[in-house]
C-alpha cells in the first residue's frame, strides 16, 4: 500500500450527503500546495467550504457557486492518494470560482487553461510526495483524460513517463 506524507488526513464516512469540507477533509490548511492558492484565508475558506456527495459527477467537480461535488462511490472505493490529489485539483477550482473564472465548455477539455492549471498544481504536489512520472500518468488516466488526450496533457505539464500501452 502506497503511504504518502502529508499531514492531510481523509476520513471515508459519509454522515450526511451535504456537509463541510472539514468534516472529511482534515490538516488540508497546513498544506503548503493548498496555502499557496489561499495564503492567509486558508483555514477560513476549508472551514466554509460546501460539500455535497452525488452521483451528478463520476470523480469530483466544482459547481460554479463553489461547492464541492464528490461522488459517494468514488469517495468510498478510490484508491487514498488519487483522492488527496483530486482534492488538490478541486480547490484550484475553488480559487478560480472566487477569482470569477469559468471554463469555456467549447473547448476541449484537456486545453482549458482552468484544467492545465488545476492539474498543474496537482502535478507539482504528486512529484514533491515523490511520485514516480509513471503513478502520475497513472492517476492521470481517467474516464476524462485518455488515449491522445492523455499524451497531450503530459506534454503541456512536461511529464514524460514510459507508456506502457
Ligand atoms: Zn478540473
Amino acid at each position: 500500500m502506497e503511504k504518502i506524507q502529508t499531514s492531510a488526513q481523509i476520513l471515508r464516512e459519509i454522515s450526511e450527503s451535504q456537509c463541510c469540507f472539514t468534516d472529511n477533509f482534515r490538516g488540508f490548511e497546513t498544506v503548503d500546495a493548498v496555502r499557496r492558492l489561499f495564503g492567509e484565508k486558508t483555514a477560513q475558506v476549508l472551514k466554509e467550504l460546501k460539500v455535497e456527495f452525488t452521483h451528478d459527477t463520476i470523480y469530483m467537480r466544482v459547481t460554479d457557486d463553489g461547492r464541492l461535488l464528490i461522488n459517494p462511490d468514488y469517495f468510498q472505493t478510490g484508491n487514498p492518494t488519487d483522492i488527496y490529489l483530486d482534492i488538490i485539483h478541486e480547490l484550484v477550482h475553488v480559487k478560480q470560482v472566487f477569482e470569477g473564472k469559468s471554463s469555456n465548455p467549447k473547448v476541449s477539455y484537456v486545453d482549458r487553461p482552468l484544467e492545465i492549471e488545476a492539474y498543474g498544481v496537482t502535478v507539482n504536489e504528486a512529484k514533491s510526495l515523490n511520485l514516480s512520472e509513471e503513478r502520475i500518468l497513472d492517476y492521470l488516466e481517467s474516464e476524462l483524460v485518455k488515449g491522445a488526450d492523455l499524451r497531450k496533457l503530459c506534454t503541456t505539464l512536461e511529464l514524460n513517463p514510459n507508456f506502457s500501452s
